[in-house]
């Protein structure tokens, strides 16, 4: 059964994950259609996913009559990866486009990325030139966090790429299937292998509203991207441990020279260093151990990743609160 009278796939499948991003939707969904009429006339369609906004989002999107338009409400805020991955779910697409709802990327590429998966890409990434609008400190921590991230995991992560990506339908059903907790989308798609292209743009600002990432998720985000693809972080333990154990040696040396001369009863400032600089490594690499240990607990639990509280299409709408949603819009219709 198709919910939205085509029955084929449309050859684009846009997603965007929606947070309290009211003031700026009308002039989104505006521009992603005549981006998308250029290119592909009226075959596409748009995913919203609206990830439990708190202002008017919601009821505007419900209250568009664009047959394109895809929404799909999850059951709360689950926090940007999460409402990426729902989307790539829900669409039915050929491609699928992902972009952020503040049309800081431009839709408009979409034409040149289309041209560059024509030529047998399968992922056709955005990396930002420039970036107005965003101040040094943004800057300069996802410039130290890229290089970081590259620095310790195998995988290649494109420095200066966010989630602005073409990706090919067979991309996106190998990253579905995918099925950790700990969502790092733009690692993971890095992950998949397959033909993958940077296409450069300049980043606008923000068309409304104001960033959901403050520094507190963006140190979320940062070490949940360390701890999904290197486990570098856990071996710094046994780092640590042999340049302590050199360091003591050394230091026994010492002790004992000290104590053939003489000199013995002194030394309590060093002993005292000591035992504060070995207890706060110690807990620290602890500290490490438990970030891993709690998030293998968080998994392990193999709780759904989202929940659905309505997926509207074209005014036909179905209720779904069951993960087997994730199973596929594509495979119903
Ligand atoms: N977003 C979301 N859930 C959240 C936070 C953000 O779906 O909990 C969406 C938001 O609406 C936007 C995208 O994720 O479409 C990126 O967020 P934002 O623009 O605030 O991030 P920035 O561009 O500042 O890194
Ligand atoms: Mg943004």
């Amino acid at each position: 059964m198709d919910t939205r009278g085509h029955s084929k796939e449309p050859r684009l499948s846009w997603v965007v994950p929606v947070y309290n991003e009211e003031d700026g939707l009308g002039e989104l969904l505006r521009r992603l259609k005549l981006a998308s009429v250029e290119i592909v006339g009226e075959d596409y369609e748009i995913v919203c996913v609206n990830d439990g906004s708190t202002d008017g989002s919601l009821d505007f999107l419900k209250s568009q009559e664009q047959p394109a338009l895809v929404v799909v409400d999850l059951a709360r805020n689950y926090g940007h990866q999460i409402a990426l991955t729902a989307g790539l779910e829900a669409a039915r697409g050929a491609r699928v486009l992902i972009i952020d709802a503040d049309l800081q990327d431009p839709p408009e590429l979409v034409g040149p990325m289309m041209a560059l998966m024509d030529d047998g890409n399968d992922v056709v990434y955005g990396v930002r030139k420039k970036r107005d609008g965003e101040n040094w400190f943004k800057l300069g921590t996802a410039y130290a966090f890229y290089r970081l991230v590259s620095k310790l995991s195998s995988t290649p992560i494109a420095p200066d790429a966010g989630d602005f990506r073409l990706m090919s339908r067979r991309a996106v059903d190998n990253l579905n299937s995918m099925p950790e907790r700990f969502r790092f989308v733009r690692g993971m798609v890095g992950w998949l292998g397959l033909k993958q292209v940077p296409i450069h743009y300049d980043r606008a600002e923000r068309f409304a509203g104001k960033t959901h990432y403050p520094l507190r998720k963006m140190l979320v985000l940062a070490i949940d991207a360390i701890t999904s693809f290197s486990i570098l972080p856990l071996r710094f333990a046994s780092l640590a441990g042999a340049i302590c154990g050199l360091l003591g040696i050394l230091l026994m040396g010492f002790a004992l020279y000290a104590w053939i001369t003489g000199n013995v009863v002194q030394g309590w400032t060093s002993l005292a260093g000591l035992v504060l600089l070995l207890g706060s490594v110690q807990l620290l690499i602890l500290g490490v151990f438990g970030e891993y240990l709690g998030r293998m607990y968080l998994e392990v639990k193999r709780r759904p990743l989202y929940f659905v509280n309505e997926l509207i299409t074209n005014g036909a709408r179905e209720t779904n609160s069951s993960p087997s949603f994730r199973k596929n819009r594509r495979e119903r219709s």
